[in-house]
């Protein structure tokens, strides 16, 4: 990724932080908006029922029953209910008339006597009219009728409201229709039913009055269903009028929770009027949200939602620029520090020759370069032992030594010789680091290595004797040097063994150089062949060998000696086909030094000489 993409990706990526967080929280302040208008709109069918309830329906049938029963304790009243005196009779049609005069709303006052039969009537024709006192001829028998049945039955002078229903004028529905609550109150002579106060009271300014609300529809049921007021006029009354609506229509769900006067589905509230209206009509006032103002409502919502979020996001836009800059600087460096890292890791595969293995030595990764310099395929490394490219030349102690050093948690350091999947050698300088865990328990081991063949030949070479490939005259030094040194320290036996060609001049006269160049090469051979692997053999000048023997003394030597001897005397020469050699041996002493020694030696071969050659000579 370029340094613009990184800019361009996390500017994209904080603007869809953006997003998804500002989607997140208008979603949440939508949701908590219909909540907060959901408890509103309950507040405000509270609010309005209360308003209804309280300041329309109870004052007003608080006011008729204070008017019906002012009527009824007023003294004329009670004082001709007492008497019977019917001079009263013209001062109580007064009473009457008064009372209706004063209320517009009263349409019928009557007083009815203990048989039923109307005694004073006062009658109006409709609000605007006066009322007038109606003629003793019109005066009817009431006592069929229910409401006097209830009434006369009552045994305390209480108040009595009827159904709230349409008047009935001569048989038929009055038009315009005319909703009436009959208000009535029981006359007692001597705790006997002694006759009642009947008022008709017209209810349409009542029941218009309970007009719906801005936010909601008002309705008012009977227990039956039936709808007393409906907003849409046509239906109010229709227990009435005959016109066919069900409660179903209007509360699908609900009707049935409300006329059960159970809590009622979401937003659709219900009051029941039973302490104010007091009557049979068990009434209900049902308060249904009007869909358009909630549509509103949440139309607002959701456009106030929506330009919180616009607006969120405008703001979400040059403020993912910004905040952008740090992470994109960041990841620009990062970027070109991974680039150098994997260069440098790309370098170290490919020339250094790395390995990883569990603490069993089973191998579980391996560089380019040690799968280079192994010739092995990683496929044919992974999950093999470290051993598949040890070298049969390299000693079982040294990977004893090394094992031990890793297992203790300690880094070794060494050089080893390695075969390749062909079997030809080549030489690491070898780091092997164990890797450890948080509880410093080891859990695998890494080698580092560096090819070092190239040196390792040149300092074979340097230690070599180009023709016999023994050891050189330098080495052989070095080497003695060595084990003097250690045989005086540790006091182990050292002996060294001097060898020269019997008459090689001869050789070389008769045969020519080659040939007695040739000969040294077998002579060398017959030396590697009888020694072990411990001795150092090596062309101590010309054609004079040396053999080092560590770990050996004079008995040894001298039967090591002799067995040289008899393998050169015996053996048959490619051109000279026989030749000897003469011997001088010679063990370190506590006084010797290495050139003292080789005197020794020296000494021991030119008397194996002088007695006649072919034969070793311990000094
Ligand atoms: P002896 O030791 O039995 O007394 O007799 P010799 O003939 O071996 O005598 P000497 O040790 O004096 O001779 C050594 C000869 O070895 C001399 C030299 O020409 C020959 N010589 C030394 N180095 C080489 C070499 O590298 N190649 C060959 N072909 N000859 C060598
Ligand atoms: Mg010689
Ligand atoms: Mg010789």
């Amino acid at each position: 990724m370029t340094n613009k993409n990184f800019k361009l990706y996390f500017i994209g990526y904080f603007i869809l932080f953006g997003i998804v967080i500002t989607l997140i929280s208008s979603l949440i302040n939508y949701k908590l908006h219909l909540i907060e208008i959901e408890n509103s709109i309950k507040k405000y069918a509270q609010e309005v029922s209360s308003s209804r309830i309280n300041y329309i329906l109870k004052p007003h049938i608080d006011k008729m029953d204070d008017i019906v029963s002012a009527i009824a304790h007023d003294k004329t009243l009670v004082d001709f209910i007492q008497t019977k005196n019917s001079a009263k009779e013209p001062e109580l049609q007064n009473l009457f008339l008064t009372m209706t005069l004063a209320h517009k709303s009263i349409m019928h006052a009557r007083l009815l006597d203990a048989d039923g039969n109307e005694v004073i009537r006062v009658n109006r024709a409709n609000e605007q009219s006066l009322p007038y006192i109606s003629k003793d001829s019109q005066l009817q028998d009431k006592s069929l009728r229910e409401y006097f049945e209830i009434v006369s039955k009552m045994t305390t002078q209480q108040i009595w409201h009827s159904k709230l229903n349409l008047n009935i004028e001569n048989g038929k529905l009055e038009v315009p229709y005319s909703p009436t609550i009959r208000i009535a109150m029981p006359l007692f002579k001597e705790n006997k039913f002694a006759g009642m106060v009947i008022c008709n009271i017209h209810s349409n300014q009542l029941i218009d009055s309970i007009e719906d609300s801005p936010l909601f529809n008002l309705y008012i049921i009977d227990k039956d269903g039936y709808y007393i007021l409906h907003p849409d006029r046509k239906y109010s009354w229709n227990k009435y009028t005959g016109v066919k609506r069900d409660l179903y229509e209007d509360f699908a769900q609900e009707a049935a929770s409300i006329l059960a006067k159970k809590t009622t589905g979401r937003n659709i509230y219900a009051y029941a009027l039973d302490d104010i209206l007091n009557n049979e009509d068990k009434a209900i006032l049902i308060l249904k949200p009007k869909e358009k103002s909630i549509d509103a409502l949440k139309h607002t919502n959701r456009i106030t939602t929506i330009i919180v979020a616009l607006l969120s996001l405008f703001f979400s836009i040059p403020l993912a620029i910004y905040v952008s800059r740090s992470p994109t600087k960041l990841q620009q460096i990062l970027q070109k520090s991974n680039i150098e890292l994997q260069l440098f890791s790309d370098i170290i595969d490919k020339y250094v020759i790395t390995a990883t293995t569990k603490i069993s030595g089973i191998i579980t990764n391996v560089s380019t370069a040690f799968v280079k310099v192994s010739g092995f395929s990683k496929e044919e490394l992974i999950n093999q032992k470290m051993n598949i490219i040890h070298h049969p030349d390299t000693a079982k102690e040294s990977f004893d030594d090394l094992w031990k050093t890793i297992l203790l948690g300690k880094e070794w350091k060494g050089e080893l010789k390695n075969k390749t999947k062909q079997g030809d050698s080549y030489w690491i300088k070898q780091t092997i680091i164990p890797i450890k865990d948080e509880k410093n328990e080891i859990t695998s081991f890494m080698s580092v290595g560096v090819d070092i063949s190239a040196k390792k030949e040149l300092e074979i070479l340097a230690l070599t004797d180009k023709l016999t490939n023994l050891y050189n005259r330098r080495k052989v030094d070095e080497c003695l040097f060595l084990e003097v040194e250690k045989s005086k320290r540790y006091n182990n036996p050292l002996s060294v063994i001097m060898i020269d060609i019997d008459y090689f001049k001869k050789v070389n006269d008769s045969y020519g150089h080659q040939t007695g160049d040739s000969v040294l090469k077998e002579v060398a051979k017959l030396l590697i062949a009888n020694t072990r692997k411990i001795d150092c053999c090596g062309r101590f000048g010309g054609e004079e060998f040396i053999v080092l023997c560590p770990d050996t003394n004079k008995d040894g030597a001298v039967v090591l000696a002799e067995q040289i001897r008899i393998a050169v005397e015996e053996y048959i020469f490619e051109t000279v086909e026989h030749l000897t050699i003469s011997l001088g041996i010679a063990t370190c002493e506590k006084t010797d030094d290495m050139n003292s020694l080789i005197k020794k030696c020296d000494e021991a071969l030119y008397m194996a000489k002088a007695q006649g050659r072919n034969r070793s000579v311990y000094l």
